[in-house]
């Protein structure tokens, strides 16, 4: 047998280095099912590999959504905030993507689609050095757009490769993110589903009470929901619902879980909160709610809701004893005259 000789050894060792690091990536995008901790570590992976000091990613805007938004977590770019940074799931840009296992430099999508769409639009003004389609089982999830690198080179063919590589391990971590944020959140009004709700919370008060952090659990219920079903019908009743919805998640912190409990029943938790806070966030919901404006066939609705919140005790030991508790003080709120807050310490 004839022996390697220097440079075909260089070869595989660097061969066999690459092949570590994509193990070591692989191990790192399938560590978490969170969107925005999976998003950075596609970046920062992507940046540490290729020497970059730009990288952001276009990802489905909602999990019911076609159109491409640039999410927030990109790197580096120049980004104009008045701009929204948009591709529609139609485009030709996207057709092109899904057709071929390539990246792209913005000169060569130029050539394959005409330079006048607007879809072409978004990627000229953020103008990427490299455009990476992510793919599971052959549908586009995502583009990587990669900026310029320190070393001010152009990506080789073997980078190009290996980008490649990178991609397809991201590809599959975004569909596993996504199917898990399918499977746990209710369609109607993009809040948790119970059971997962009841896993978080489970979670929650192991982590408040080995932290020695306070945690607050709302329970929210709109009033008299009924009526705008009787009244107006069921499509009524549903956008009354998502109305509450969305104002919930507006007025909700990053760590807050928001959980449609039942029906038009909602429960909030709220880690690293006292009772006073809690207190001033329920007041907050509840007035938000109150004044949002929520049309139904060009006539305003009243729409107002009932809130009871509680702490979490030294001896809860399971879910029900602080929900059972969350949940008497939002009867405390029906019983006395509704759009109101009340709390059980
Ligand atoms: P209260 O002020 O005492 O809470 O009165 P309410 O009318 O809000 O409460 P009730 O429990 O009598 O009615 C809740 C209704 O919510 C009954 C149910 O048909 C309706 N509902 C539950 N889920 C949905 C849904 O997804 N869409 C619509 N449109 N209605 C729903
Ligand atoms: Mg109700
Ligand atoms: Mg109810």
């Amino acid at each position: 047998m004839s022996e390697l000789n220097h440079e075909q050894l260089e070869k595989y060792e660097r061969q066999i280095f690459d092949l570590r690091q994509l193990i070591e990536i692989s191990k790192g995008l399938n560590s978490t099912l969170e969107y925005n901790m999976l998003i950075e570590s596609i970046l920062l992976t992507c940046m540490g590999q290729m020497q970059l000091i730009k990288a952001g990613i276009f990802l489905k805007k909602g999990i019911d959504e076609d159109a491409y938004i640039l999410h927030r977590n990109y790197k580096g770019f120049d980004i104009d905030h008045d701009t929204d940074y948009e591709i529609l799931g139609a485009s030709p840009i996207i057709d092109l993507f899904e057709n071929h296992d390539r990246c792209w430099t913005l000169e060569e999508i130029k050539v394959e689609v005409d330079d006048r769409l607007s879809c072409l639009e978004c990627l000229k003004k953020i103008n990427p050095s490299l455009v990476v389609p992510l793919k599971s089982r052959g549908k586009m999830n995502g583009i990587i757009i990669l900026g310029e690198r320190i070393n001010q080179l152009d990506f080789c063919e073997e980078e190009k490769l290996y980008l490649l590589d990178i991609a397809s391990l991201a590809g599959i971590a975004i569909e596993n993110a996504y199917l898990y944020e399918l499977a746990t959140t209710d369609m109607m009004t993009k809040l948790k589903i119970h059971h997962f709700f009841q896993r978080l919370l489970i979670e929650e008060r192991e982590k408040a009470k080995k932290r020695k952090k306070p945690l607050i659990l709302m329970m929210l219920d709109i009033d008299h929901f009924k009526d705008f079903n009787d009244k107006y019908g069921h499509l009524c009743g549903d956008l009354v619902l998502k109305n509450v919805a969305n104002v919930i998640k507006n007025n909700c912190r990053q760590i807050d879980i928001a959980a449609r409990y039942g029906g038009e029943e909602m429960a909030i938790i709220l880690p690293k909160t006292d009772i006073e806070a809690g207190i001033i966030a329920a007041e907050r919901l509840r007035r938000g709610i109150e004044h949002a404006v929520v049309e139904h066939e060009g006539k305003r609705l009243s729409v107002k809701v009932s809130i009871g919140l509680t702490q979490l005790r030294e001896e809860d030991v399971t879910n029900d004893d602080i929900i059972g508790r969350a949940d008497r003080a939002l009867y405390m709120s029906k019983e006395n005259g509704r759009n109101m807050v009340s709390y059980i310490l």
